[in-house]
């Protein structure tokens, strides 16, 4: 058995999450990274319930992710009198076999909106609940605002990989394949058109060269568009030596296990798969993650790339995205700005000022936020692109007339008299400062001759 001590940041969220209940709310939704040990602060929590008698459910949404948040409860050796782990879906078609909860715990929150936990939700609307997730964000964009009242968002990923808790990592984002028209499906990209852009000789060559020039040995999880995709990249890397493995849902169960052991003792470098990690799956540590599904999701995107972040002594994980999702959504340490109540908002590929956020270098095609002149791993130039010069013209140019309506609104702002107006800006300024309708402006500026009739 372990003992159960939080970090500090953990014992800060613990905090604020008591501070919002104690302040009214009844729903807060906790964010934390991936990688941040959620699941074993909830687990403290619950137990701390528990102790004062509170029944408590601990809801997830998939069966691997409630074998492991049992086992961390028994890790720590936390007995479960009145605490109850299930799955969502068993708890919403059967909710009478349980005792009514005091307080829900649900992980992987941002599944909320999801009819099953509807259900659950709507059931016991006066029930404390809380909401654990990475990600507080669903993939069509849809605020979790109607389901949670408050949200408590924890240290940030880049704090996580500073305190040595996550992994520092590289970013290399060669791309394979030119997948500018990829078709959509929904609200993300038509992953079958994908896997066909990315299912071509050439594409297997260059993913396979830059693992072997970026990554090679390392154990790695390699993301693909769909099944048969991922079987033929397993295929493509035995073929070139490199021992990699596919697997998905329909993989037993003892299979899976014993993939997974082959993986922990590097039997097994390479493990092909589609989503079956990305939502939980519990695969041991891996040092290199090769992006090959182009997605709409941050939540996805940011899953996926958080994988190698586990921290390991010496370990630098290497990042492959080969489908571009750094250009849709920030590298993984991004600080992000999260919201309940309105769509998440797309990550800008352009600042502010108009250069790009994140920036590629043309000679390695290493990956990293904006703001130096060469590249931090090879030292080439990085000039800016024609997109950025035009929009730092564009800019300008808006600074430029904003500075001019400004001045006009600052020079009619002391005439008194429609009369003293001597142009067609400064008469509109002056019916919007004095109430009077733009049709009243028009008028006048055609009775005087500033416009034509
Ligand atoms: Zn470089």
């Amino acid at each position: 058995m372990q003992e159960l001590k939080l970090r500090p940041y953990q014992t800060d969220a613990l905090h604020r999450t008591r501070e919002a209940f104690r302040s009214g709310y009844r729903r807060p939704l906790v964010v934390l990274p991936c990688g941040a040990g959620k699941t074993v602060l909830f687990a403290y929590m619950a137990s701390q319930s528990q102790a004062r008698g509170k029944t408590v459910w601990f809801l997830v949404h998939r069966r691997e992710l409630l074998d492991q948040t049992i086992a961390t409860f028994k890790r720590f050796g936390i007995p479960l009198r009145t605490i109850h782990i299930g799955m969502v879906a068993t708890y919403a078609n059967h909710p009478e076999r349980y005792p009514k909860p005091d307080f829900i715990i649900f992980d992987e929150a941002h599944f909320s909106m999801a009819a099953t936990w509807q259900k659950l939700i709507n059931l016991y609307p006066d029930v404390y609940i809380v909401g654990l997730t990475a990600t507080p964000c669903r993939l069509d964009g849809k605020p979790l605002g109607t389901t949670y009242d408050t949200m408590v968002v924890g240290i940030s990923t880049r704090e996580l990989i500073q305190q040595g808790y996550l992994s520092n990592y590289r970013y290399f984002a060669p791309s394979v394949a030119d997948l500018s028209g990829l078709k959509r499906k929904g609200s993300d990209f038509d992953p079958e058109s994908a896997a066909e852009l990315l299912m071509q000789r050439a594409v297997y060559g260059d993913v396979i060269g830059n693992y072997r020039k970026y990554a090679n040995g390392l154990q790695t999880i390699c993301y693909c568009s769909s099944i048969k995709h991922s079987m033929a990249m397993a295929e493509e890397f035995q073929k070139a030596g490199i021992n990699a493995v596919h697997f998905d849902g329909n993989t037993p169960k003892a299979e899976r296990t014993r993939i997974v052991q082959d993986f922990r003792d590097k039997k097994i470098q390479i493990l092909c798969n589609v989503d079956l990690i990305s939502v939980g799956f519990d695969v041991p540590d891996c040092w290199c993650c090769i992006l090959l599904r182009p997605t709409m999701s941050t939540a996805l995107a940011i899953q996926q790339a958080g994988r190698a972040l586990r921290p390991q002594p010496g370990k630098t994980a290497i990042i492959l995205d080969h489908v571009g999702n750094y250009t849709r959504h920030g590298l993984p340490d991004d600080s992000r700005e999260w919201s309940l109540d309105s769509k998440l908002p797309q990550h800008k590929e352009y600042k502010a000022d108009g250069t790009l956020a994140v920036t590629q270098c043309p000679e390695c095609f290493f990956t990293f936020p904006s703001g130096s002149d060469h590249c931090p791993n090879c030292g080439a130039e990085i000039k800016k692109t024609r997109q950025e010069i035009r929009n730092i013209k564009k800019i300008h140019m808006e600074e430029i007339k904003r500075q001019y309506r400004q001045k006009t609104a600052a020079a009619v702002h002391e005439k008194s008299d429609i009369s003293e107006c001597r142009n067609m800006s400064e008469v509109m300024a002056w019916c919007k400062q004095n109430g009077k309708k733009p049709g009243y402006g028009y008028y006048y500026a055609r009775s005087k001759g500033m416009i034509r009739a």
